[in-house]
C-alpha cells in the first residue's frame, strides 16, 4: 500500500499544485486519493482554497461559491484523468493492431484510397 498512498506531508506540499491546476498523472491520481482517505487533508485543501480564491475575489467583487467550485475542481480532474486514461487504453490496442498488422492495414488503406 506504501506505493500507492501519498503521506500528508507530501499532500501538503502538492496543495498549490493542485489549486492551480498544474498537477498532472500518477501525482494527480495519487493526490486525489489521498484527498478521499484523509479527512484532515480534505479540510487542508477546502481551506487553502478558500483563502486563496476567495482573496482574489474580494479583490475584483464578483460572487462566489468556493465550495461549489472546489468540488467541480475535483470532478473536473478526475473527469480528465479517466479520459486520459482511455485515451491511453485506445493508444495501445492501436499499437497492438499496428504491431500485429501493419502490413495489413497499410493494404487496407490503399484499397480504400483506391
Ligand atoms: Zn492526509
Amino acid at each position: 500500500m506504501a506505493k500507492k498512498s501519498m503521506d500528508c506531508k507530501e499532500f501538503n506540499k502538492l496543495i498549490p499544485s493542485f489549486i492551480e491546476d498544474t498537477l498532472e498523472g500518477k501525482e494527480a491520481v495519487r493526490f486525489l486519493d489521498h484527498m478521499n482517505d484523509c479527512e484532515e487533508c480534505r479540510e487542508e485543501v477546502h481551506i487553502q482554497y478558500l483563502v486563496r480564491e476567495g482573496l482574489a475575489r474580494l479583490e475584483d467583487g464578483t460572487n462566489f461559491n468556493l465550495s461549489g467550485e472546489l468540488n467541480n475542481k475535483v470532478d473536473e480532474y478526475r473527469r480528465d484523468l479517466k479520459h486520459r486514461k482511455q485515451a491511453l487504453i485506445v493508444l495501445y490496442i492501436f499499437e497492438g493492431i499496428a504491431v500485429i498488422g501493419a502490413a495489413f492495414i497499410i493494404a487496407l488503406v490503399f484499397i480504400l484510397k483506391g
